[in-house]
């Protein structure tokens, strides 16, 4: 089967060929980051008309790269949710009109099913698996007890992991998005500052990075008003240290308490070259299976939009074409059964 997807949700264009949900024939991601990067954040009416300029032009990048034609293609995949509604109907419309054009079946696919399916264009999976979503949005722990069957465990209650280390960025006047500038700054530290790490109830696979956020925050504010010069290093370390030490934490105890047979690590923050080492150690001293994706199939990227589409098309499960931009979907209701 050979599907071409669409992903607009935020502020990556991107259109992918993808063969059995598996094989990635192409995948042409055109970032507006230097567009929404003198905001210091992804502006949504911008957003929606860069879309609108590329989206054609990527479509036909994605089909001539894969080696395929418009009429190989088996069916057409669109994120429709969650994301920013203005953004995701550009890529809903494109969808469409091919869809009709072509003749061939539409499949409206949910964002975060894509970022924990990007797994599988690294490997198969195997079942019960546990997805760790840490993304600019999302920060979750989704069990899967069979292919295509989502139940989220554990998410955040404020901030998404991404979300908090843009904002800690955006305080030390770095670049948007902050992410990887923090990522380097903490693996360039001697030292690490302590800050809290928020557990929650015992028995929780809730997160929460707000106090942490704060504690960073109130830390850059307080040398600043005493003239001191601020170790952004250590505080980017101690702030990267803690989000870590819960994310594997948990990560790890839901596995466990789950017999998942595997660990899927996905999303922007799945980028994170302090978490992919900490992660991997972890793992391999538990004796726990990881799978993480590299790193452009972590970030946003249609590809991953083809392979989570291909688990609905493979049971011949399709969306109307009046099918609407959902911006608050929900990843359980989009399970496969
Ligand atoms: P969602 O998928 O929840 O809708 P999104 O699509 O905006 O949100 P992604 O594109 O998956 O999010 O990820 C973007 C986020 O990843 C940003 O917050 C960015 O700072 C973060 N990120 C990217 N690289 C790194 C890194 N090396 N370390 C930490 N964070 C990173
Ligand atoms: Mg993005
Ligand atoms: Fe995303």
């Amino acid at each position: 089967s050979l599907i071409l997807a669409i992903e607009t949700s935020c502020d990556e264009t991107s259109a992918a060929v993808v063969e059995d949900g598996a094989i990635v024939r192409s995948n042409v991601v055109s970032s507006q980051i230097d567009v929404h990067e003198r905001f210091g954040g992804v502006v949504p009416e911008i957003a929606s008309r860069k879309h609108v300029e590329s989206i054609t032009r990527i479509m036909e990048q994605a089909i001539e790269k894969s080696g395929y034609r418009m009429k190989d293609l088996d069916a057409i995949a669109v994120t429709q949710g969650p994301g920013l509604v203005g953004a995701l109907l550009v890529g809903i419309v494109a969808a469409k009109t091919l869809a009709l054009a072509l003749d061939i079946p539409l499949i409206g696919t949910h964002h975060i099913a894509g970022h924990i399916y990007a797994n599988r264009l690294q490997q198969e999976l195997s079942y019960p698996a546990m997805a760790l979503v840490v993304s600019g949005g999302h920060t979750e722990l989704v069990l899967m007890r069979s292919e295509g069957r989502f139940e989220v465990i554990g998410r955040t209650r404020d901030d998404a992991a991404g979300e908090a280390y843009d904002k800690v960025a955006r305080a030390l006047k770095l670049p948007y998005p902050g992410g990887p500038h923090i990522d380097k700054l903490a693996a360039e530290a001697d030292e690490a500052v302590a800050l809290p790490r928020a557990w929650l109830e015992a028995d929780s696979y809730d997160f929460s990075f707000s106090g942490l956020k704060s504690a960073v925050l109130s830390a850059i504010n307080q040398a600043r008003m005493k003239g001191q010069t601020l170790d952004e290093r250590s505080l980017a370390r101690g702030f990267q240290e803690s989000v870590i030490d819960v994310l594997v934490t948990k990560a790890l105890r839901a596995v466990k308490q789950y017999e998942a047979k595997e660990l899927l690590l996905c999303g922007g923050v799945a980028a994170n070259r302090g978490l992919r080492e900490v992660l991997t150690a972890s793992c391999e001293a538990e004796g726990v299976r990881l799978c993480i994706p590299p790193h452009t199939l972590c970030t946003d990227n249609a590809a991953m939009i083809g392979a989570a589409a291909y688990l609905k098309q493979k049971r011949g499960l399709y969306s109307d074409l009046d099918m609407k931009a959902d911006p608050g979907l929900s990843l359980e209701k989009w399970s496969v059964e």
